[in-house]
């Protein structure tokens, strides 16, 4: 029952500290783009939030109790953070695997051309990649 509330306001304040940059950026950027930058920025500040209060308590300038319901509060709002930046990411990653094997596959098939072109050491004329006598003048290759 405690953590169902935790959740429920951990989410509450998110959703409260990302709706007004999320709707400043949206017009100028893409949503997905601009989803995954605020997400890292409200955990930046979620972290800043945090350090501040560790340094705080650190001082004496926070009760003992305060602190720790703070804390785990602001933890509980990182969870959700992290859980959200970790979905974007799994996106950005496939995306990227793609591009990455896009690129492999584009540049085998470059060398695989490069290969074909292979030269007779007798007349120098071309040759395929896969042959072992020249065609033209019978030479081993
Ligand atoms: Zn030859």
């Amino acid at each position: 029952m405690i953590s169902a509330i935790f959740i429920l306001v951990s989410t509450v304040v998110v959703i409260y500290v990302i709706r007004p940059l999320f709707g400043s950026q949206e017009k100028t950027q893409s949503r997905k783009v601009g989803r995954k930058r605020q997400l890292l920025e409200t955990r930046e500040s979620l972290y800043d939030s945090i350090k501040e209060l560790d340094f705080d308590y650190r001082m004496g300038k926070v009760e003992e109790d305060d602190y720790k319901a703070t804390r785990s509060r602001y933890q509980a709002q990182a969870v959700e953070l992290m859980k959200e930046i970790d979905q974007n990411n799994g996106r950005a990653e496939s995306s990227q695997d793609k591009i990455e094997q896009e690129i492999a596959a584009l540049r085998g098939s470059l060398s695989k051309k490069r290969d074909n072109k292979k030269s007779c050491s007798n007349c120098s004329s071309p040759a395929p990649a896969t042959a072992r006598f020249c065609p033209q003048c019978g030479q081993a290759i």
